[in-house]
Parts: C-alpha cells; structure tokens; sequence
C-alpha cells in the first residue's frame, strides 16, 4: 500500500460516548465484519470489559475501504474513555496523524472531552469533532456544536453529525477521515524503525507486539534488534490486525501491524520502544514516556503455595497493561507478594478482575495508597540519614512522626463538568475532599466547567461514585498530576484483640482524624464475620485510641437453629460456610474476608 492510500487515526471520547459502537458500524460498512445486530463493541474482547461495559484496552485494527476509484487503507484504533486509562489513549496517539473526538449530541462536551482533546492537540493531530447519537429524541446537535466553538474554537460547520447506532452519517464521516486526516510522513528506503504501542501475551507464540512503521520496511525472517534492550530476534510473522492476526508478506512505512519474533520473556516487549534491522541500526530513537502509576497496594496470594501462580499471572498481565508498576513485597500477615501500582482505583479493580478471569489467580488487594513525599529531620536516624527525602507509598512503612520534618503529598487538578442545577452539591463534596478551587466558567447557558486542586488521596476511592450519585449521572470528572504540595498527616493504626494489623492501616489528613478513625471501626464490625469469639477493633494515633468497636462472638455451627428436619438445606449451608472460610484469610487469629482491605475506605 503506497503511504497517500494509508490513514491511522484514533477514536477519542468521554465514555459512553459511542467510540466503540462506532468501531462496530465502520467495520460493517466496510465489509470488514458481516453486519449483525448482534454485533455490540465486537473490540471489547476481555471480560472484564464485557461485564463492565467499558473498554479498557485500545484495540487497533485495520480496514480496507474504497473511495473513488482507489482502495485505502485505515487503521482505527479504539480507545478507552476512562481517566485511570488515559495512558493507553496517549501511547496510541503516536500511531496516529488524526483523531475522531466523538461528543454523544446529547450528553454534549464532558470532562473527558476536554481532557482528550487537550491530548491529541498537544500532539499536532488533525481533530475531526464528530456529534454522535444524533438518533435520540433529546439530541441537541447545534447546542453541542456551540459547546465545542466556545471551548476549542471549532468551527461548527466543521462538525460531523452521526449516529453509531443506526449507522446515520457513517458513510460521510468514512469519506472526512480521507479527505481531511493526511496520510503519514514516511520514507521506506530510510532504515526501519518501528515504534511498538501495545502488546499482548501468547500463550504459544509468546509476546507478540503492535507497532507503527515510522519508515523503513519489515518482512518474515528479518533479523531485528530492540533499540532499549539491544535483544536480537528474527521476524517469524508479520501482519495486520483485522482485528484478528491476519499475516502479510511485510509492513511498511505508515503502516499499523503486528510483530511476532519469539519474544519470549514479558520483561521484553517495552511499550515506546523501537525496533530496528540488525544491519541498519538506528540511534536516535524516540522515548515515549512511561506512564506514572498514582496509587499502590499490595498484592498478596490467598496462602504462599499460590505465590508461583500469582507471579506468572502477574508477569503476563503486566504485559499487556505495562503502566502498572511491580515491586517485590513482604507483609507480616500476608507473607510474599508484591507492591503494584496503578493509575488509578479503577485500573486496580479492572487488574485484579482480569487476574482472576484471565488468569485464575486469585490475590488478596490491600489498601489502595498514594505516595508521600516525607523529609526526614537532620539528625542521624536508625535506618535513614537525617535530612533524606523519601517517597512512602506502603502506610506501613510510615515513619515516627517524631523524625519527620516536612511531609508532602501529591495534589491533582481536577476537571468538573456539570448541570448548575448540582452546583451546591458539588461544591461541599469539593469541600469535605479538601478540594481548592480555582477556576469556574460557562459552557452554555446551562452548563459550568469548574477546576479544583484536590489531595489525590481525597479522590482516589469513591469521589468520582460520589459525583455521581449526587449529580444523577449528570456531572464529569477528570484530574491530571499537579505535583506535590505541603500537608499535615498521620497514620491510623488499626488493632484487633490489641494486635496492631499494619495492613489495615491508612494514613490521613490531621483534621479528619477522629471522623475516619470511627469511619474504619464501623466498617471492620460490618465487614468482618462473627467468630467463636469476642472482638476488639480498636483505631489509634501515635499510640492513642480514638474509636471502638466490639465485635460479638457467633454460634459455631451455622445449622444449629435447624433442628434435624431439611438434610439438604443442612449440607447446603455447611458447603457454603466452607466455601466462605477460603476466601477468609488468618490475621491474628481473625478470619478476615480477602476484599477487607478495599472495602474499609468505601466511604458510606
Ligand atoms: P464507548 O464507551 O465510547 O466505547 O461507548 P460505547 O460504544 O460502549 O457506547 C455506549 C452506549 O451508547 C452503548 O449502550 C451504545 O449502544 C450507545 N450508543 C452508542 N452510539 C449510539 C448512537 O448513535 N445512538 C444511540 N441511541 N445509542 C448509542
Ligand atoms: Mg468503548
């Protein structure tokens, strides 16, 4: 394929918007997948993403159309809406030469819009604004049009009008991406260099890359070397994703394909790498920066004989999801794992689904951290040189209040977008998350654009559930780090029967002590289950106690109240409490529920 006939581009959108339904429609309308009303998100392909319903890996895929008398090439790459998963949208943008930023007509312009757009502006591409949903009754496609010249001072007779759905303006909009995205800059007698944005573990075939040739050439039986880990590999297929692996002779400059050369170890296939020919090597390689994982917890198996089958678990799931970080753990209740991070609590849960479907490891997940910036006092201390800088992200490690001189935690500015009806609502969330404003401005006569500096600790559990709740569905939010400002925290050490369990502890804001002190014991008495005997849980601080509960003991046989009668019923609840006690784990002497650690920071 000549480079003019080829077009990559990228659909980018807040979720729900319609990317991945309007994936569905151009594979049809281009022949690319027979037409089927059974056809829904046909790019989703994990589970995790079926169940949720939500995309969370981008998924490229190649597309034959004709246009005029010529057949062009288009690769579309689908991408995930979310925030936790803006990495996955930015590395997928290098492939790119433009963007379809999809806005549903009738939810119009929402926090992800901005943010996304702000992405693919950044990176020079060509911006087709397309209004999608255009079939809804409520669909106001002139109001959104408007929203979008105010914003991003997009010309509203350059907006497209679609309707992923029934397909209404998918025709126009095929003939738009070759009309107004370019094609790629390349040269194919330049030396290879093939830029890998994604990934995924083969089971037979090992990692198996996707990349997009900036220039050069690549065939079967190549030898190639990896520019970050100087690694020689010989080509075995190449090919295009339709979306399933479909070989071709070779890939050439311009174009989107896979690479498969036996790439055996998942520490190999580096996301923003390049690959180059043996005899051409290349130097000057662009570095596509890592994405920066915001919240840590670790990861522990359920007992240490499922510590291999955790690993390997982890090691391939990790490579298809490289922005989650991995560091070897102890705890002393949980014994070996490993310290994850994450981009945020939904790319933790989302994680741990996919170990447990994809993987079948089952992991225990403690509590979700940031990580704190703490100078130590100039003295010379036990393990850590006075006037040292650490970083903290396990609230086990935090060190005695009385070595610390100067602590700081990572803060985000927040996007909010929202019908003015929820102002006042929004606002005291904002407050009680100790949220700063700094900005507030109109859209439209109905809708107000609002930024905020938030802890990231403040909004990493359940801010975004709340905005929701409180907005009916209504109000967007999205954040980008911000750095690190000063605070002033402690941690809050939980007991239970007067044994601290350090991997329930958290750490937290001075002023909010007590409040979440008490909030964390109510939450233990309703999560952990009655056993044969009475149990303390007890909150302290430095040493002091600041809230209580007891846990009353329970009756040993849950069939004791069925005298003789229903023997079913009798083995059906004894299988069910055995069934219970493996998903339990012994903490000091305490059988305590495996998702514990996640549950105690849904805030009520
Ligand atoms: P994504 O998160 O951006 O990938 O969005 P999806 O493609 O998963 O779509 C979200 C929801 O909107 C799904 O229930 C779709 O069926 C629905 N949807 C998408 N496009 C249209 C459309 O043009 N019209 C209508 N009525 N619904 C749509
Ligand atoms: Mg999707």
């Amino acid at each position: 394929v000549p480079a003019e006939l080829i077009r990559n581009f990228s659909i980018i959108a807040h979720v729900d918007h319609g990317k991945s339904t309007l994936a569905d429609r151009l594979l049809e309308i281009t022949g690319t997948m027979k037409a089927d009303p059974s056809n829904k998100q046909v790019l989703d392909r994990l589970q995790v993403e079926k169940d949720r319903g939500i995309t969370v890996k981008a998924q490229s895929v190649s597309i034959w159309h004709k246009s005029g008398d010529k057949e062009y090439l288009l690769n579309l790459i689908d991408t995930p809406g979310h925030v936790d998963f803006s990495n996955e949208v930015f590395r997928s943008l290098s492939a790119c030469q433009g963007v379809l930023l999809l806005v549903d007509a009738n939810q119009g312009v929402q926090a992800q819009t901005v943010a996304n757009f702000y992405l693919a502006f950044s990176k020079d591409l060509v911006i087709l604004p397309v209004l999608n949903k255009i079939d809804l009754k409520n669909a106001e496609p002139e109001v959104v049009a408007n929203q979008l010249q105010a914003l991003f001072d997009i010309d509203p007779s350059d907006v497209l009008k679609i309707s992923a759905k029934t397909g209404q303006g998918v025709p126009a909009l095929l003939e738009a991406i070759i009309g107004r995205i370019p094609a790629p800059q390349t040269d194919r007698d330049l030396p290879l260099r093939a830029l890998i944005y994604d990934s995924w573990f083969d089971r037979y075939k090992g990692a198996i890359v996707v990349v997009y040739l900036q220039t050069g050439q690549i065939r079967v039986g190549d030898h190639i070397c990896s520019a970050h880990t100087g690694i020689e590999y010989t080509v075995k297929s190449v090919g295009v994703l339709r979306p399933h692996q479909q070989p071709t002779n070779k890939l050439s400059g311009g174009q989107v394909g896979y690479i498969q050369c036996n790439m055996r170890t998942t520490q190999e296939a580096h996301i923003g790498d390049t690959l180059y020919l043996k005899s051409q090597p290349v130097t000057d390689v662009e570095q596509l920066t890592p994405a920066k994982p915001m919240v840590f917890a670790g990861v522990f198996p359920l007992d240490q004989s499922q510590n291999p089958v955790l690993r390997t678990a982890i090691e391939k799931l990790t490579l298809n999801d490289p922005a989650v970080s991995v560091k070897q753990d102890t705890s002393p209740a949980l014994g070996q794992g490993w310290r994850l991070g994450f981009l945020g609590l939904l790319h933790m849960e989302v994680f741990n689904q996919r170990l447990e479907q994809e993987h079948n490891a089952h992991a225990i997940i403690t509590a979700p951290s940031v990580t704190y910036k703490l100078k130590i006092k100039g003295k010379k201390n036990q393990e850590l040189m006075g006037g040292e800088t650490i970083y903290i992200s396990n609230p086990a490690h935090w060190p005695h209040p009385q070595i610390i001189e100067e602590m700081s935690e990572p803060i985000v500015l927040a996007t909010i977008i929202t019908p003015d009806d929820y102002l006042g609502k929004i606002m005291s969330l904002c407050n009680e998350r100790r949220g700063i404003q700094q900005n507030i401005s109109n859209i439209d006569n109905k809708r107000i654009m609002l930024q905020f500096v938030f802890p990231l600790n403040e909004i990493i559990v359940n801010f975004h559930d709340g905005l929701k709740a409180i907005s009916s569905g209504f109000a967007s939010f999205d954040y980008e780090d911000a750095g690190y400002s000063p605070t002033n925290l402690v941690k809050l050490s939980i007991l239970l029967n007067g044994s601290a369990v350090d991997e329930l502890s958290i750490i937290v804001h001075h002023s909010k002590v007590d409040f979440e002190g008490r909030a964390l014991c109510r939450k233990l008495v309703e999560i952990i289950p009655r056993q044969m005997f009475q149990i303390a849980i007890q909150a302290t601080v430095n040493g002091k106690i600041i809230a209580r509960e007891t846990l009353k003991a329970y009756r040993k046989d849950v069939t004791a109240k069925l005298y003789g009668g229903d023997v079913t019923r009798r083995t059906k609840l004894l299988k069910q409490q055995a069934e219970g006690k493996k998903k339990m784990k012994m903490i000091a002497n305490i059988q305590i529920p495996r998702d514990t650690f996640i549950e105690i920071l849904k805030k009520e």
